[in-house]
C-alpha cells in the first residue's frame, strides 16, 4: 500500500539547510508534499490527480522546532513555585510535589505538555521526568505524535532536602530506566528513552558510574543539569573538590550522547572539557533568568563548535512551554553577553530546529525541511500588521521570527505528517478539557505534598 499524499502549495520554504553563516539556506517558493510521516519532495510540483492540497501562500514554512530540555512531569504545577533561587526551588516545592505525584496527576500533566508544545510549533522534545511514572509519559508522548526522548530522573542520594522515598537505591533507578528502554525505546519510530541522572548532588557514585555504563551498554542518551546555578555550582565544588563539568566527566558521563542543561556557570577547563568530548549544551533562557541563575555564555559556545538546543526546562520555572519565546529571549540575551550580532536572529533560529536536532543526535530525522527527513512543520502567518513589512532577505525574515512574531502567528503545526494545529487550534485535544483535567488532579498532589493552600 502505498502512503498517502498531500501537497502544501506554493509556500516560502525555509529548509534551515545552509552554513553557519548562513543557516536559513535557500529560502524561496516552492510546493512541498508530504507522503505518510515523510516529506517526498520540495520544489514546482503540481498536485497529482485526487491529491489533496492545502493553500500556502502568503505563509512561511519552518521546520517544527526541537526543545532539549523540558519536564512534562513538572506542567501541572506552574505558577506553584515563583520567586526562588534553584535550591529553594527544588527543596520547597519541586521535590515534595514530585513525589506527591501518582500516575493519574502525572498523565495530566504530560498531557498539558504535549498539548501545550505542539500549539507552540515543537514537534521533538528531550525530557526529564521523575523518579517514578515515566512510562506514564511515555504514553502520552506516543498518543500525542511528537518525537520524544524521555527518562527517568536518577536520584538516590536521601541528603539536601529531598523528601524521604523520593530517591531509590542506584540499582533500583537504573532497573526502571531498563523497565522503560524495554517497553519504549523506538516505538512508534518517534520515542527513544534517555538516561537521566538528575544533578551532580542528588546522585552517588556509584549511581552515576552505573548510568555512564548502563547508557554505553544500550547505545543511550544521556541527558543531565550543570553548572546552573552560583551556589549549586559551589556546593557541588565543596563536596567533590573540582568543578562540576569535571565530575560529570570523572564519572564516565560526558560525550557525543551526553547533553547538559544549562551550563550558565563554567570554567575555560570545563568548556575545554565539553569540545573534547562532543558534549551537547541546552540552553534554557527563561528558566536562567526566572531562577535568577545567569545568562549562559551561548555565543561563547556556539564559536567552540558545540552543539546546542533551547529549551523551556520546567513549567514552573518558565513559565510556558513556547519555543518563540526562548527564541527571543535567547536573542535578546547573547545581543547583551555577547554584543548585538554575536548570535543573529538566523543563528537562533538554526539553534531551536537544526541545531537541536544535531544536539539530541537527530540530525537525519528533524530540523531540516528536505526530502526523506519527517514531515515537522511549522506554518507561519507572518502578514500583519504588526510584523516588519516589506522583510527582504534572510537576515530580515529571522529576524521577523525571532523578534517580532509570537504564537498568535503560528496558523499551523505539522508531526510526523499529521496536522496538530491548524487555524492556531489545536485538532486533536481539547484544552477545557485537558485544564479540568488537571484541576481535578492538582488538589490531592498539594495535599499530599504538604503544601495544600
Ligand atoms: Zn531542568
Amino acid at each position: 500500500m502505498t502512503a498517502s499524499t498531500w501537497l502544501l502549495d506554493d509556500v516560502l520554504v525555509v529548509p534551515m539547510d545552509g552554513p553557519a553563516d548562513a543557516p536559513l539556506g535557500a529560502v524561496r517558493r516552492a510546493s512541498l508534499r508530504v507522503r505518510g510521516d515523510r516529506i517526498d519532495a520540495i520544489g514546482d510540483l503540481a498536485p497529482g490527480p485526487g491529491e489533496r492540497v492545502v493553500a500556502g501562500a502568503g505563509r512561511v514554512a519552518l521546520p517544527g522546532f526541537v526543545q532539549g530540555h523540558v519536564h512534562a512531569t513538572q506542567t501541572l504545577f506552574r505558577g506553584l513555585a515563583d520567586d526562588l533561587p534553584l535550591l529553594d526551588w527544588l527543596r520547597h516545592r519541586i521535590w515534595p510535589l514530585e513525589h506527591a505525584h501518582d500516575a493519574a496527576s502525572t498523565r495530566a500533566s504530560a498531557r498539558l505538555t504535549f498539548a501545550e508544545l505542539l500549539a507552540g510549533g515543537t514537534t521533538t522534545v528531550q525530557t526529564m521526568e521523575s523518579v517514578r511514572h515515566a512510562e506514564v509519559v511515555c504514553e502520552e508522548a506516543l498518543a500525542a505524535g511528537l518525537g520524544a526522548v524521555i527518562g527517568n530522573c536518577l536520584m538516590d542520594l536521601p541528603d539536601g532536602g529531598v523528601p524521604p522515598g523520593l530517591p531509590t537505591t542506584a540499582a533500583a533507578a537504573i532497573a526502571t530506566t531498563d523497565a522503560l528502554r524495554r517497553a519504549f525505546h523506538g516505538r512508534g519510530g518517534r520515542l527513544a528513552i534517555a538516561v537521566a541522572p538528575r544533578f551532580v548532588l542528588s546522585c552517588s557514585d556509584e549511581l552515576a558510574h552505573a548510568a555512564a555504563g548502563f547508557a554505553r551498554q544500550h547505545g543511550l542518551r544521556i541527558h543531565t543539569h550543570a553548572g546552573e546555578h552560583p551556589a549549586e555550582v559551589a556546593a557541588v565544588r565543596a563536596r567533590f573538590g573540582r568543578d562540576y563539568v569535571e565530575v560529570l566527566h570523572a564519572q564516565g558521563l560526558l560525550g557525543a550522547r551526553t547533553s547538559l542543561a544549562h551550563c550558565v556557570h563554567t570554567t575555560p577547563a570545563e568548556r575545554d572539557l565539553l569540545v573534547a568530548t562532543g558534549t551537547a549544551v541546552l540552553h534554557c533562557p527563561s528558566t536562567n533568568l526566572k531562577l535568577g541563575s545567569g545568562i549562559a555564555p551561548i555565543a561563547a559556545y556556539d564559536a567552540l563548535g558545540l552543539r546546542l538546543a533551547l529549551g523551556a526546562d520546567g513549567a514552573p520555572c518558565n513559565n510556558r512551554l513556547s519555543m518563540l519565546t526562548e527564541l527571543r529571549l535567547a536573542a535578546l540575551l547573547q545581543n547583551l553577553a555577547a554584543g548585538p550580532g554575536a548570535q543573529p536572529a538566523a543563528r537562533m533560529l538554526w539553534h531551536a530546529t537544526r541545531g537541536g536536532a544535531r544536539a539530541l543526535g537527530l540530525d537525519d530525522e528533524v530540523g531540516r525541511l528536505a526530502p526523506g527527513l519527517r514531515a515537522d512543520l511549522v506554518l507561519l502567518d507572518l502578514d500583519d500588521a504588526f510584523l516588519p513589512v516589506g522583510v527582504d532577505g534572510a537576515a530580515a525574515l529571522a529576524g521577523a521570527i525571532v523578534y517580532a512574531a509570537g504564537e498568535r502567528h503560528l496558523h499551523a503545526v505539522v508531526s510526523g505528517g499529521e496536522v496538530a494545529v491548524r487555524d492556531g487550534e489545536l485538532l486533536h485535544c481539547d484544552r477545557a478539557a485537558l485544564r479540568a483535567e488537571a484541576a481535578a488532579a492538582l488538589p490531592a498532589v498539594l495535599r499530599r505534598a504538604g503544601l495544600a493552600r
